[in-house]
């Protein structure tokens, strides 16, 4: 009999399972599907010896996250960092660049590049105090009350409609917004500023890394350290009942708080179900993955070094698109984020071919294809980008919802990001990874920090089991 059970195996069960397993208890992971990984899986989607990631593919987190630096994930996985970190195109060819350097970077935004400087130095010189706030739960004293206050200031003016006090340009403001645009939500808000300020951090502080054949490696790294510590991994197990599994002191749940409330039934006291019934999703998305016969032919020539492009034109646009979504309409013209992995890593396509990440926002439980409206805005920056598409393969945010139970609607936030959903995940609470049920813990991405493959709502539940029930320390995680 094992001393914990985890379901899923996304990268926060994972995380949850491997510091379980190195503190030297019995760890058995049941996953439903046929293999590991959750948002990280990479896959030959359409022809042999073309890899795609078939959710996350670009990891700022691999090399930040607290979980992940203390697990040396960049000493068991090749990350590669471009050197741009993430870039937007605008017409007649021009485009706005974010470069692991900032210096460099605001060399770049013209009469906006000193603004540029001013609002992210700060963020960038302290990035692990902005990591420490942003990455536990926000109802505490932060580490250092100072950057807390900045990056606070900083979001309440990128989140609301003083967000172009300090900009003259369109360039600074629309690579802001193109990292803002990553929370699923309404344009300007402070839950996309205060992400896209964190995420944009990064850009500057480590970079947006690439592993090296795909994200699949960071879930195979995981799964290598819970077997290595006697662990066991079951795939093609779902769990619908908690009484599926064995008896143990501890159970770990990777799911959404629809999942629990599937899985306990009627064992939840009323108050937490109903909490957990009344909980908000978001908006989905629609990925749609490309085999090309070459590179991107970006008429901004730059961002053929970028590793992520955020498509869609100025700020303007950018917030046009979010809002239609927001308001529970397909945009004509979507916001695409667009991965670039073998310009970096050749193991993803044979010969001259590559293959291309995208997708864009919908409303929650779309089934439509936006496969035409994504080509549509690659051709407005890369003209002949169309002549270069092999094939495509697309999934709707419904399909999404089938791929993995914790993406209902195709939300794959796993919750609705915005202020009210960043307090209340799943309930507000000082230790929301503890559920009323005993030795039962959430530690999905529905828990704090939220989405993102950071390890850390995993190991931060991980964390409490330890302590309620073993009264154990959390290990070192460490390669030693
Ligand atoms: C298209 C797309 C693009 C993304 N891009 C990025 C990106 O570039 N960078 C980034 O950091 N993040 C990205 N993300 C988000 C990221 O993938 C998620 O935030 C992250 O995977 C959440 O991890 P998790 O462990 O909480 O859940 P998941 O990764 O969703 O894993 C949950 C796992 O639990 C399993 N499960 C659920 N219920 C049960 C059950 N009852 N029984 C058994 N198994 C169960 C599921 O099958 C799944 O494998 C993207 C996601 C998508 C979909």
């Amino acid at each position: 009999m094992p001393d914990v059970a985890v379901v899923g195996s996304g990268p926060n069960g994972l995380a949850a399972a491997a510091v379980m397993a190195r503190a030297g208890l019995s760890v058995e992971v049941f996953e439903a599907a046929q293999s590991i990984g959750g948002g990280t899986r990479t896959s030959e989607l359409m022809q042999p010896g073309h890899f795609h990631d078939v959710c996350s593919a670009v990891h700022p987190m691999a090399l930040a996250s607290p979980f992940f630096r203390a697990f040396e994930l960049p000493r068991r996985i090749d990350l590669i960092t471009p050197e741009v970190s993430f870039g937007s195109p605008l017409d007649g060819g021009r485009a706005a660049l974010a470069y692991t350097s900032l210096d460099r970077t605001a060399a770049g935004l013209g009469r906006d590049g000193p603004a540029y400087r001013r609002l992210m130095e700060p963020l960038v010189r302290n990035i692990d105090d902005v990591m420490d706030f942003t990455q536990n739960q926000l109802l505490r004293i932060p580490r250092n009350p100072l950057v807390a206050l900045a990056y606070g200031l900083r979001t309440l003016e990128q989140g609301t409609s003083m967000w172009n006090v300090r900009f003259r340009e369109q360039y600074a403001p629309a690579l802001l917004s193109g990292v803002a645009a990553h929370a699923v939500s309404h344009l300007p808000s402070l839950a996309a500023s205060g992400a896209g300020l964190m995420l944009g951090a990064l850009g500057h502080a480590a970079g947006w890394p690439i592993p090296r054949r795909g994200s699949a490696t960071i879930a195979a790294a995981l799964a290598d350290d819970i077997r290595a510590h006697g662990g066991t991994i079951h795939t093609g197990t779902p769990i619908d009942r908690l009484e599926q599994l064995p008896a143990t002191r501890a159970t770990l749940l990777d799911v959404a708080p629809r999942g629990l409330v599937d899985m306990a039934g009627d064992s939840l006291p009323g108050h937490y179900r109903r909490a957990l019934e009344a909980f908000r999703y978001g908006n989905g998305s629609c990925k749609v993955d490309f085999i090309l016969s070459g590179p991107v032919p970006w008429q901004a020539p730059e961002l053929a070094d970028a590793g992520t492009v955020h498509v869609g034109g100025t700020r303007a646009e950018l917030a046009r698109s979010e809002n239609e979504v927001s308001a529970g309409r397909h945009p004509e013209q979507p916001y695409v984020l667009v991965a670039q992995p073998s310009r970096f890593d050749p193991s993803r396509a044979p010969g001259a071919r590559h293959t291309l990440w995208t997708y864009c926002h919908v409303p929650a439980g779309s089934t439509k294809d936006m496969t035409k409206e994504i080509t549509a805005q690659l051709e407005r920056f890369a003209p002949g980008f169309s002549d270069l598409v092999v094939e495509s393969h697309a999934i709707t945010a419904a399909q999404l919802s089938q791929y993995n139970r914790n993406y209902i609607g195709g939300d794959f936030s796993a919750g609705i990001m915005d202020v009210r959903g960043l307090v209340q995940k799943p309930v507000a609470s000082p230790v929301p990874w503890r559920t009323p049920l005993l030795g039962v813990y959430l530690c999905s991405s529905s828990t704090p920090p939220g989405p993102g493959v950071t390890g850390m709502p995993g190991l931060h539940a991980a964390t409490y089991a330890l302590k309620d029930i073993f009264k154990l320390p959390v290990p070192g995680l460490g390669i030693g």
